[in-house]
């Protein structure tokens, strides 16, 4: 590097980054030295099976259709339509098809949007750790501070009394993600009540992160935010058809909110993106308007979960089945003294098995000695996996 080179760094750094500690994103990381050295990928989630044919022939009629130009700002009308019915039989919510629902390019674009919209300078954020790793560089970017409630291992549940002792004047807005990523964990009834009675004592908004809200185990209920009507009132819901059709790599999803608070996103959102992709909205908005397509999800992906904790059920790892998600934390404290960053380099490097050190989603780093593993994968492919795992 000359010296010039160097100048222009420590200029980029100290003077024009706005996030000069962020590096790049985990999945980006571990996919691609999954890809390196040519390991089993069940670190970034996703799965390495199709969509329903049905799906994609819905997507090529639609751009044989001749859809192929802008979709309305907000979201084509009949998918906005579609996810109105399926959340009003769900959770027994009406949301305002015109005024209250919005298609995004996936969650992500509606994550930010909501704290582009919402955060000021100063402004605090309680969000729970181990957390997705897009909450609080965007947080942190529209000048807002990020203030943590650990969820504990094993079994990731909200300490809502931590949560009450971290409100002040600042607090603005609390996100939740449930099932949750990456512990798997699920918010109960009584959680939900929890943080409604928080939100209307303290008068915060709610950010409700709830792409995983179709994966769920053991017949336990997803209870999203808009089931509750004091506290739909104050909140956004995220959602994301690539996890629930098996297709991340579409990105579409939505956001609900009440009319005043939705009004706010679309002043962003018609600038960061205007609309999202039209041809895959027309096919969405038919495929949607079955619910055995989104209901039948949770057995499909209950059957992975038991096939995979089965085949390793002899191994050193130590793990709690996984409530919700595609993911599985596996404990590997009895295994070795590694940090999970080095365990995670070398189970890539050494056993071809790519995995997500979890340390990278808590405060500080905090180091639990446990990895993810996502399984929604083909048995084949879960089957080489365990044999890795129980090989160490
Ligand atoms: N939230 C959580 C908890 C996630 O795991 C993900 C990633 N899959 C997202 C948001 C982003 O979803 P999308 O790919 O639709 O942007
Ligand atoms: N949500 C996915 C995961 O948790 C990854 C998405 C991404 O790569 N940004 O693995």
């Amino acid at each position: 590097m000359c010296f010039d080179d160097f100048s222009f760094l420590i200029l980029v750094t100290l003077m024009i980054s706005k996030l000069p500690n962020v590096t790049t994103s985990i999945f980006s990381v571990m996919s691609k030295m999954a890809s390196d050295f040519n390991a089993i990928n069940l670190s970034q989630g996703f799965p390495n099976f199709e969509s329903d044919p049905l799906l994609i022939e819905l997507v090529n009629k639609a751009m044989k259709d001749g859809f192929n130009q802008y979709a309305p700002m907000p979201g084509d009308i009949g998918l906005r339509a579609t996810i109105c019915e399926k959340v009003r039989l769900l959770h027994d919510r009406l949301y305002d098809i015109d005024k209250e629902i919005t298609i995004t390019a996936g969650a992500t674009q509606a994550i930010f949007t909501v704290l582009a919209a919402l955060i000021k300078k100063d402004d605090e954020v309680i969000i729970f750790t181990p957390a997705y790793d897009c909450y609080e560089p965007t947080i942190k970017l529209f000048g807002g501070i990020t203030r943590a409630v650990q969820l504990e291992a094993p079994f990731f549940k909200p300490n809502w009394e931590k949560v009450e002792n971290l409100i002040n004047s600042h607090t603005k807005l609390i996100i939740i993600n449930t099932p949750h990523n990456p512990s798997g964990a699920v918010f109960s009834r009584a959680d939900l009540l929890q943080l409604q009675k928080l939100t209307e004592k303290y008068n915060l908004l709610v950010l409700s992160d709830e792409v995983y809200e179709h994966i769920i185990f053991d017949d336990q209920i997803h209870y999203s935010v808009s089931k509750f009507r004091a506290l739909s009132k104050r909140s956004f819901v995220v959602a994301s058809f690539g996890k629930t059709f098996h297709n991340t790599g579409w990105k579409i999803g939505y956001c609900l909110a009440p009319k005043l608070l939705m009004n706010e996103f679309k002043k962003i959102h018609q600038y960061n993106v205007f609309s999202v992709n039209n041809p895959i909205q027309k096919a969405l908005a038919i495929y949607l308007s079955t619910p055995k397509n989104y209901l039948s999800l949770s057995s499909f992906y209950q059957k992975k979960r038991d096939l995979f904790l089965e085949l390793i059920k002899e191994s050193k790892f130590k793990y709690h089945p996984t409530e919700g998600t595609y993911f599985q934390l596996l404990d590997f404290s009895s295994i070795t003294d590694l940090s999970d960053l080095d365990f995670t380099e070398k189970l890539t490097k050494t056993h071809k098995l790519a995995t997500i050190p979890t340390s990278v989603f808590n405060q500080n780093q905090s180091d639990n000695r446990q990895i993810r593993v996502c399984f929604a994968k083909t048995n084949d492919v879960l089957i080489s996996a365990a044999k890795i795992i129980n090989s160490i």
